[in-house]
């Protein structure tokens, strides 16, 4: 379901946050969060009553590599539970942006904040990538990087107890809950019958699908998907959208993807970057008719 501004239900969120659009005038010590502030974000097409949470804030930020721009102001902000698709042409900056939200790249000005569920603001971009990952910011690169010689079961076992030691977790028992959390993970990403194969042995999609399971069993509450359908089949990139679909909600899940097609089975709501800014952002129906977009597209 691809909500339009003009449709979206009262109860619902609109997909056109333009609340960024507002904080430019009003940045000094605001943030999309300030309910009562100046940014009279109820005012927003189908913003207030019921709008969901903000989970992560990118404020304003900027990155350059040797006086070149990668990353331009760019602010944005994702709901607790929603999924994003971030597009873009080659070069429009998504990895640049998915490096600053995890610590890989310090941006060059700006923040990024974590928001708690009780509103709270943290800054990220001081701290370094495993304690991002520990605050529960899982990112999934584009090529698998599970362990070829282990079991799928044994895979999640490891990736439970990063905690624990890697060696460490092999040999020691399991508590039932961890079982089941392992049980559960796998239904999730749809490799219960594959539990005892060696990893080496998946297709290349049952691969990618082990290691959103690896970030699952460490719990995060934002999932960044880094092209997660490059080289899977048809069937696979099916299953693919349902997980992801599926992950929403219970997850913040952000999903960078050039392909078109996929991005339009899932995307609720869609930024999309061009030289290191948004060019815009809301529903696929707004974006694709959208005539910068359409620009950028057809240029490329
Ligand atoms: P995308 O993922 O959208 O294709 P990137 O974020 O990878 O784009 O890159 C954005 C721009 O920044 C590109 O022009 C790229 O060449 C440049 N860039 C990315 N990383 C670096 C780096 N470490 N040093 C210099 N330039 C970089
Ligand atoms: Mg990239």
């Amino acid at each position: 379901m691809t909500l339009s501004a003009t449709n979206a239900p009262q109860s619902e969120p609109s997909p056109i946050d333009t609340s960024h659009v507002e904080l430019k005038e009003n940045r000094k010590d605001q943030s999309p969060l300030d309910s009562g502030s100046e940014l009279q974000l109820g005012e927003s097409p189908g913003v207030g009553m019921g709008r969901p949470l903000a989970h992560l804030w990118v404020d304003n930020i900027s990155v350059q590599f040797d006086g070149f721009k990668a990353l331009t102001d760019l602010t944005m902000t994702l709901d607790r539970g929603e999924l994003r698709c971030i597009i873009g042409p080659n070069g429009a900056g998504k990895t640049t942006l998915m490096d600053c939200i995890t610590g890989k790249t310090r941006p060059t000005a700006g923040n990024v904040y974590l928001v708690g569920e009780d509103r709270e603001q943290k800054s990220l971009i001081e701290l370094a990538e495993y304690e991002v990952a520990e605050l529960g910011i899982g990112r999934k690169f584009q090529r698998p990087t599970v362990f070829q010689g282990h079991s799928v079961f044994e895979n999640l076992e490891l990736a439970l107890a990063t905690d624990r030691g890697v060696f460490h977790s092999l040999f020691a028992s399991l508590s039932k809950s961890q079982r089941e959390k392992i049980d559960q993970i796998l239904e999730t990403v749809g490799l219960s019958q594959r539990r005892d194969v060696r990893a080496g042995l998946l297709s290349h999609g049952e691969k990618q699908w082990l290691e959103i399971g690896m970030l699952l069993a460490q719990d995060p509450s934002i999932l960044l998907v880094d092209e997660p359908i490059a080289g899977m089949t048809h069937q696979e990139t099916e299953r693919t959208a349902e997980l992801l679909l599926g992950l929403a909600g219970k997850h913040t899940v952000v999903v960078v993807e050039h392909d078109m097609d996929f991005i339009r089975s899932i995307a609720r709501t869609v930024t999309v970057l061009h030289q290191g800014k948004v060019l815009c952002e809301g529903s696929m129906d707004h974006c694709q008719n959208d005539p910068k977009v359409i620009e950028v597209y057809l240029g490329e």
